[in-house]
């Protein structure tokens, strides 16, 4: 059982599960999307993730015809992104998560593509591409 919020709070929801296939990615396009170094995101099944609040307040950028991500339209967190070949799964931004995450960090992917200013210091497995 996780919680999460966007940083304005309007947005609340919570996930009935265990998080599932978290990767750090790296890519350029999670870099950009996150305004980070990386990206940490894992899977849930979307009937284990309930809106609590503000569901009408997030924004969809639909990225290409298959996935679209969406953001608080007040705050721009991240909290999630779908892909409409894949609906039975919702794809959350871990750092919007406020309770603790247990589960395992499963890789870094997308390795080569990562900042030149981006140090990996851990043992997780890293992969150049997925
Ligand atoms: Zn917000
Ligand atoms: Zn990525």
């Amino acid at each position: 059982m996780h919680q999460g919020e966007c940083l304005c709070g309007k947005v609340k929801f919570q996930i009935t599960q265990k998080i599932t296939d978290i990767i750090m990615c790296h890519c350029s396009e999670c870099r950009r999307v996150q305004g980070s170094a990386f990206a940490t995101n894992g899977n849930v099944e979307s009937k284990n993730f309930k809106f609590l609040s503000g569901e009408n307040n997030l924004t969809e950028f639909k990225e290409n015809n298959n996935k679209s991500r969406f953001f608080c339209c007040s705050c721009g967190a991240p909290i999630m992104a779908k892909l409409k070949n894949n609906p039975d799964y919702t794809r959350v931004r871990l750092g919007t998560i406020t309770t603790d995450i247990d589960e395992m960090i499963e890789k870094h992917i997308f390795t080569a593509s990562k900042a030149n200013w981006d140090t990996i210091c851990d043992n997780i497995t890293q992969h150049k591409e997925w």
